[in-house]
């Protein structure tokens, strides 16, 4: 069902039978909110965390509309879920973002206690699960994430490519 190149992002084989199909429900989700950052002419990132099989926080990426270094996508949904929740901790939650995350957005999570990571396509440059500085496996931290990556990449990965030729013409 994934479009996924296995070999290339490596990675939706992580999960157990059954789990990607969940896991494609709620990217798809998260990529609708991609889909609206890129309407609003942000890079489109989209995020939502979920918990007890519902969504409790959403957001997608808009620094330059909030004026906000620190609003990418996974900030602004965690701080919506915790928000709603009264707790900084979203133990137990699952955050699901179309693109590898960021150094900032790493640390937050990891603050936050997400308990698991989805993400789409990698983000070669800034990435920081995979693709640099793999922040999450510090072993000096006490709190590691688990990490699913690679679900619905190529459609993540699409919107962004679209995004930035739009910005080279
Ligand atoms: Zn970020």
């Amino acid at each position: 069902m994934t479009t996924v190149p296995a070999d290339a992002l490596g990675s939706a084989k992580e999960t157990d039978d059954g789990l990607l199909e969940v896991h494609e429900q709620w990217m798809r989700q998260a990529l609708d909110l991609a889909a609206e950052a890129y309407d609003a002419d942000e890079v489109p990132v989209g995020a939502v965390v979920v918990a007890d099989c519902k969504i409790i926080g959403s957001g997608f990426n808009r620094p330059i509309g909030a004026c906000d270094p620190t609003a990418h996508a996974e900030m602004v949904a965690m701080r919506e879920a915790a928000a709603g929740l009264g707790n900084y901790r979203l133990t137990g939650s699952t955050l699901y973002v179309t693109v590898e995350p960021c150094n900032m957005c790493a640390g937050a999570l990891i603050h936050a206690r997400i308990e698991l990571l989805v993400f789409g396509a990698l983000e070669p440059r800034s990435g920081a699960i995979r693709s640099t500085a793999r922040v999450l496996e510090n072993s000096s931290l006490n709190h590691h994430p688990r990490v699913v990556s690679g679900v619905l990449a190529e459609e993540s990965a699409v919107l962004i490519r679209r995004f930035f030729k739009t910005k080279r013409v």
